[in-house]
């Protein structure tokens, strides 16, 4: 199989979601009302965040996703569209109202999230369906977990009856991951957190995880280590890739960053170790500035960071 000459380097099938981020001085306790600064509106969603990113640095990307017919609609759309990605998959839901995260940013800069999925929670397996011709004109498929399981797992199958290798962000992290979900995964990308709950090694280091994550089925695992960069494990064995130093400000979106990159790299046939090293240069460029998508860079501002 090869997806030379397909349609796009990337299709997503995955959520979108207005980021409404109001910052606090002190976390409210039930029943307590604070004041915070102004609302901050932006787009954002781990699938259209990883759209985002793989269109930003010249990828060829689709986004399967929907939205409700309102103004939040409407900004999620044109960020998309000023980003590159094709949006003519995307579901405009008259019923539903377009997905929101609730955002509180405390002192100390941690969040507090409360996601309402609205349009997500309808992103259905007969949606996949009626997208069957673009998974097949995709290189590449680039799946999360926020929207419905069915839905994932029907664009999984899918993506396999069509060639169409399959990249996956088991991110809300479940209790556990449904086999055939791990099979396709080529590769299955994690953050530490997410690596140490699938695999089931409470105490091991992210080479342990690594391991254990393709002994439970994952063809190839790539385990996103932060500042320190990322490991990852496929049949030719381990590689680290150590990170780019930069002023950190915002990770929010860092990892759907560099998944959209990967994505976008070995859709244009790069191994597994170069993807992951272009993809560890964006996620670092996108931490240097705040929110998700806004902080995503194009191949120019790649130019800019320290080798
Ligand atoms: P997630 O955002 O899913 O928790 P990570 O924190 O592992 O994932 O970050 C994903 C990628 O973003 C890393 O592999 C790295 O490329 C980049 N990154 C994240 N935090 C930093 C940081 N402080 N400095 C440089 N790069 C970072």
């Amino acid at each position: 199989m090869s997806g030379a000459g397909r349609g796009y380097d990337v299709l997503v099938v995955g959520s979108a979601n207005a980021d409404l981020t109001v910052r606090v001085d002190r976390r409210p306790g039930a029943g307590e009302t604070v004041l915070g600064t102004d609302l901050v509106e932006s787009a954002g969603g781990k699938g259209a965040n990883q759209a985002a990113a793989a269109a930003r640095i010249g990828g060829r990307t689709a986004l399967l996703a929907r939205v409700g017919k309102d103004a939040y609609g409407d900004l999620l759309l044109a960020a998309q569209r000023a980003a590159g990605t094709d949006v003519t998959p995307v579901v405009v839901d008259a019923a539903a109202r377009t997905g929101t995260a609730m955002i509180i940013v405390g002192p100390d800069g941690d969040n507090s999230i409360v996601v309402s999925p609205g349009a997500n929670a309808a992103l259905t397996p007969q949606d996949v369906a009626a997208a069957r011709q673009t998974v097949a004109a995709a290189t590449v498929l680039s799946l999360q977990l926020e929207i419905p399981i069915e839905t994932v797992r029907a664009a999984a199958a899918t993506a396999e009856e069509c060639g169409t290798r399959v990249v996956l962000n088991p991110s809300p992290v479940p209790e556990r991951l449904a086999p055939e979900l791990l099979a396709v995964a080529d590769p299955l990308v994690v953050n530490e957190h997410e690596a140490r709950r699938l695999s089931g090694v409470a105490d091991g280091t992210p080479r342990d995880w690594a391991h254990a994550l393709r002994e439970l089925g994952a063809r190839s695992v790539v385990v996103t280590l932060g500042g320190d960069g990322a490991l990852l494990l496929d049949a030719e064995g381990l590689h680290e890739v150590p990170g780019v130093t930069v002023d950190a400000v915002d990770t929010t979106g860092a990892g759907d960053a560099f998944t959209g990159a990967l994505a976008t790299r070995l859709a244009r046939g790069d191994g597994l170790p170069d993807a992951a090293r272009f993809a560890v240069r964006v996620g670092a460029a996108a931490v240097t500035k705040p929110g998700a998508q806004p902080s995503y860079p194009t191949l120019a501002d790649l130019d800019a960071l320290p080798q």
